[in-house]
């Protein structure tokens, strides 16, 4: 099963993405969680991606591009991608990797919830980039660069669009009966 998940910094892609890839037993590849342990780890390259995260722009494509798709390489019984990719260009450098391994997309799931919600929401998660600032400097980043991805993955691949509003649990069950359109061939 392959699957992305994509929305807006806050609406829980993280947390949905784990309890669905413990559920089907497929990694969950999360680009931020892969740079957050570099930075912890405090190898050289970590310093360098510090900068990125601490004021929530994008990582550049080469570094991020290369993790990712080497993680989805070696993720050949499938994957949940969470927050990757983040911009036109990434979702291009996917595509043309899966397609060339004869693989694609089985769903993208698109989770939404309003403004003001994702704002408390990573205002009470406090990770260090969930200050007010970066909070927004990452939303114009979405609105701007990621956003338009939903374009591209809409003129090929089956998204499908999920309320992120409720209990993790609440929003797991919906994801789920998505998850079971693709298990039952639809
Ligand atoms: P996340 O954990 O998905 O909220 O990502 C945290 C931060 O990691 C982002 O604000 C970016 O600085 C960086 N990052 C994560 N994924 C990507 C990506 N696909 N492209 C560029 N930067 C990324």
């Amino acid at each position: 099963m392959n699957i992305v998940l994509f929305g807006a910094p806050g609406v829980g892609k993280g947390t949905q993405a784990a309890i669905l890839a413990e559920r089907l037993g497929v990694p969950h590849i999360s680009t931020g969680a892969i740079f957050r342990e570099a930075i912890a780890s405090g190898n050289p390259i970590g310093q360098q991606l510090k900068h990125y995260l601490d004021n929530g722009l994008l990582v550049p494509d080469e570094v991020t591009t290369t993790i990712a798709l080497e993680a989805v390489k070696g993720s050949e019984r499938g994957f949940i991608l969470d927050g990757f990719p983040r911009n036109r260009s990434q979702a291009e450098s996917l595509a043309e990797s899966l397609r060339a391994d004869g693989r694609s997309i089985d769903r993208v799931i698109y989770l939404t919830a309003p403004l003001d919600e994702l704002t408390e929401r990573m205002l009470k998660r406090g990770r260090q980039d969930d200050t007010e600032e970066v909070i927004r400097t990452r939303f114009e980043v979405y609105e701007k660069e990621t956003s338009p991805v939903l374009n591209f993955f809409r003129e090929v691949d089956h998204v499908v669009e999920i309320n992120g509003v409720g209990e993790v649990n609440e929003v797991h069950e919906r994801i789920l009966s998505t998850i079971n359109q693709v298990v039952n061939g639809d």
